[in-house]
């Protein structure tokens, strides 16, 4: 059933069924491309929540116990549906989120492979033998954790959800997964390939609601034995705090300001076509979005020149019409945040290079904005922008760089332009952060691990370190015979 938007009817999934819920609550869906409402997203009640809980404590006991080949069966057969249906996915994504149609579509296939690289992975979460006297067989054994209660925001509505079920349902967990309440059609239609494919009822538990009454129930629940969030670093912190008040472990995947370090040696045209592509990329919704650009004052005015020239190829529009390379910002939060964050530099000094405002009346849309001469107390130098704008800041001395590339208390990514490995190798120490790259932007990929330090999170996702979070190690010693 779809609205008359094309948009699907939104349910939960509880215990392996579709449900409206009890609470006779609901939220509006809103496209951000036209700002009107394309559909209704229902809210759970507190006995919904306790359902799901209750459903993931028996899915787990289900889960646990499937062999792990029929778990990875399942799991492939998910992926394979979610591949066959990556464009309708990805239609409903950017009604919803806003993104370009090939990003949502590319971004639905990637999450397909994300589930195979983690099913495939699971089948090799071996424990070990331990030498020992004997007579006595000490081993160490990996169980999944138990049930996971599981947050997402609404950036990447297809590829952070599927992050956490692929990792928790390969490791043998069962969840219960609140996705975000603005783009609620994509995680329904992912928890449906999975259902499509056979997994057992309660295994995956999809609810949408009020996100502080959902979370403080499904933490404080002696049912879940874990707590992963993906998004604000205020939200990750309370919820670290809640799960830590109830003794369980958390993986906390929060936001990032990263640095952009342009040294004296690097192609100024070269490290501003790479870094506008990635800076303007999901509009700038992006955890790891560079977003501070230091550039040796050598190079700043040939690096702004390329930038701005950059930033003007962007085309900006509904996500769903050709040509389109960034769509609107994902709701209207955001869209204040850059009108605030810009007039905040602006009142400071700040020159605004291109961009600047807001584009058209309806819809969200932001033009992709490259500001210079931002003094250090402009907010956009502290405050995440999560949005499409480029302050491009000069320095002197690789020493100034690093301490203001390290002077906030974010962690996640960073990323260094330089023909000298000398000073790579330098940068690569010396830059607090989970995710370096250098002389490029790398985007995430399924084989390495994603994550910050500092007030950026704790824990990784992708990699083999995925299954670290959702595994607990047991130490076996089993004394044979008399
Ligand atoms: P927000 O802090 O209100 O919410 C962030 C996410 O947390 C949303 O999905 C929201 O539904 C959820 N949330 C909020 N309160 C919650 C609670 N008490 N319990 C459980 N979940 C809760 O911010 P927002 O306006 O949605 O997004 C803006 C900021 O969030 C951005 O500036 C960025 O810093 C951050 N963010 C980060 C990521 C990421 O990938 N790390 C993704 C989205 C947003």
């Amino acid at each position: 059933m779809t609205t008359d938007h094309g948009y699907p009817a939104v349910r939960m999934h509880i215990a392996g069924e579709w449900c409206q819920g009890g609470s006779g609550r609901t939220a509006p869906v809103v496209d951000p491309a036209t700002e009107e409402t394309i559909g209704t997203v229902p809210l759970a009640s507190a006995a919904d929540l306790d359902r799901a809980l209750d459903a993931a404590a028996e899915g787990f006991r289900v889960w646990r116990d499937t062999p792990v080949v029929r778990r990875t069966e399942i799991l492939h057969t998910a992926a394979g549906l979610l591949a066959e249906r990556a464009g309708e996915v990805g239609r409903i994504m950017t009604l919803e989120q806003g993104k370009p149609l090939a990003e949502a579509t590319g971004e639905a296939r990637r999450a397909a492979d994300t589930l195979r690289w983690h099913a495939d992975d699971a089948r090799r979460a071996y424990g070990r033998i331990i030498p020992s006297a004997p007579g006595i067989l000490l081993s160490v054994r990996r169980e999944p954790i138990g049930p996971v209660a599981a947050f997402v925001p609404w950036n990447f509505p297809a590829g952070g959800p599927m992050r956490k079920i692929s990792s928790a349902l390969s490791a043998g967990c069962s969840l219960v997964l609140k996705a975000s309440e603005e783009t609620p059609a994509t995680a329904m239609e992912l928890v449906r390939c999975f259902a499509d494919a056979g997994l057992p009822a309660g295994v995956l538990n999809l609810v949408f609601g009020e996100p502080a009454e959902v979370s403080a129930r499904l933490i404080a629940s002696p049912v879940t034995r874990l707590v992963a969030f993906t998004g604000s670093v205020p939200v990750g912190k309370l919820l670290a705090a809640r799960a830590g008040e109830v003794m369980k472990p958390s993986l906390m995947e929060l936001g990032g300001h990263a640095p952009v370090l342009v040294c004296a040696d690097a192609d100024p045209v070269q490290a501003a076509r790479r870094s506008a592509r990635a800076k303007f990329a999901n509009a700038g919704q992006v955890c790891t979005s560079p977003s501070r650009f230091l550039v040796h004052e050598s190079l700043a005015e040939e690096f702004t020149a390329a930038f701005v020239k950059a930033a003007e190829e962007v085309v900006v529009g509904d996500g769903l019409a050709e040509g389109t390379t960034m769509g609107p910002l994902a709701n209207e939060r955001r869209l204040r945040a850059m009108e605030r964050l810009t007039a905040d530099a602006v009142a400071h000094g700040a020159e605004v290079r291109t961009g600047g405002e807001r584009l058209g009346r309806a819809g969200y849309f932001f033009a992709p904005t490259v500001l210079t001469d931002v003094p250090a107390q402009a907010a956009v130098l502290h405050e995440e922008p999560f949005g499409p704008l480029a302050p491009i800041v000069p320095f002197t001395g690789l020493d100034e760089a690093l301490r203001t590339a390290n002077a906030l208390p974010y962690g996640l990514a960073a990323y260094a332009f330089t023909e000298s490995a000398a000073t790579a190798e330098r940068l690569v120490r010396e830059l607090e952060a989970g995710i370096l790259s250098v002389n490029h932007c790398g985007g995430s990929v399924h084989e390495a691990p994603s994550g910050g330090v500092k007030d950026s999170g704790y824990g990784r996702e992708g990699g083999p370190e995925a299954l670290d979070a959702y595994l607990v190690t047991k130490r076996v010693s089993h004394l044979l015979g008399p």
